[in-house]
């Protein structure tokens, strides 16, 4: 009987073929760096996973509940307009060229009905698509107007910035929306996975499309803490969005308030706020009742009207899931 060995090609294109089996996907020809100049956790923050439910349902890459129904990319934010006011660039996450752009489009928060109206067909507000070849692309989407800095055409590098972050389009907050597409369809850049393949509980990231340091700090989604501190009155959540922090208390304040201002709360947490006063005594403290839904962005306090005693003051926030602290900070403050 005779062998017959298949041609050099035959055998190289099975092989091709193997490869492609085991590992389906065209993807980056370099891991991706974040979209912007900023340091996640500290200056930035990630406000908004990929939706990994194909139906009506909510659920991020890791099971969790930081995205929104049809979300199709990753929301990196700052905390507040008077951040972005200050220039954050947003930078090309690999090589590419600039294959389209717009610019133009008013910095605006959206919060009524009308506001979403008027920005029905530019909800990408200022934006830039780069193409990386192999079917790769990436958009980056809410820039400040007037701050896109290349053209279609442009070659970029890998950190090179396309303009800033702003709140332009659909935007609730300012934020630059990262949208990674293969084949013309997103996906999840922190998992490198099909936004139809649905969630994965343990949070793997083998395969994520980001450098892995870049992954592992960009991926918590639970809680997280945007700021802290005393304040001379009640703060207001719509004001922290705009100006940020509210000004700090001092002995003549109308009254004392500490603060918290939390993204990504989960249904059932409780917020725990004290302030301890410079006698030791409790000066103010208060422990919420379990959230009746998870919260995007949610600001509290705890105060007592009146001005406050000169002196050391101790602030304590912590979130609690099932009466157990998951986030916990305590900050002292000298109020003169
Ligand atoms: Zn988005």
């Amino acid at each position: 009987m005779m062998v017959l060995t298949p041609p050099a090609w035959v055998r190289n294109l099975a092989l091709a073929m193997l490869a492609a089996l085991v590992f389906p996907t065209v993807s980056f020809a370099q891991q991706l760096g974040l979209p912007a100049e900023c340091t996640p956790g500290k200056d930035c923050f990630v406000q908004n996973f990929v939706d990994m439910d194909a139906g009506s349902g909510v659920s991020d890459p890791f099971c969790g509940t930081a995205s929104y129904d049809g979300h199709d990319g990753l929301d990196l934010r700052v905390r507040s307009m008077a951040d972005a006011e200050r220039g954050v660039a947003v930078i090309a996450a690999a090589d590419g060229t600039v294959e389209g752009l717009r610019d133009g489009v008013p910095d605006r928060l959206v919060a009524t009905e009308a506001d979403q109206a008027a920005v029905a067909d530019m909800e990408c507000g200022n934006g830039v698509l780069l193409d990386h070849g192999n079917g790769m692309q990436t958009q980056y989407c809410h820039m400040r107007q007037s701050s896109v800095t290349v053209k279609k055409g442009d070659r970029v590098r890998r950190g090179d910035k396309l303009g800033e972050i702003g709140a332009s389009g659909f935007a609730t907050f300012p934020h630059v929306h990262l949208t990674v597409r293969r084949q013309g369809k997103p996906v999840d850049p922190m998992t490198g996975r099909s936004l139809a393949d649905g969630c994965l509980k343990d949070g793997t990231q083998a395969a994520t499309l980001f450098e892995p340091d870049i992954a592992k700090e960009s991926s918590k989604g639970g809680p997280t803490l945007l700021g802290l501190g005393l304040a001379g009155q009640p703060v207001d959540y719509d004001a922290l969005v705009v100006s940020g922090a509210p000004p700090a208390a001092n002995a003549a304040s109308a009254n004392l308030v500490g603060w918290g201002w939390f993204i990504n709360l989960r249904k059932g947490d409780r917020i725990y706020i004290s302030v301890v006063g410079p006698d030791g005594d409790i000066f103010a403290e208060n422990m919420s009742p379990p959230l009746d839904r998870s919260k995007a962005s949610y600001s509290t306090f705890a105060g007592k009207r009146g001005k406050p005693r000169p002196g050391n003051y101790e602030l304590t926030i912590e979130v609690l899931e099932n009466m157990q602290p998951v986030l916990q900070q305590k900050q002292d403050f000298t109020v003169e």
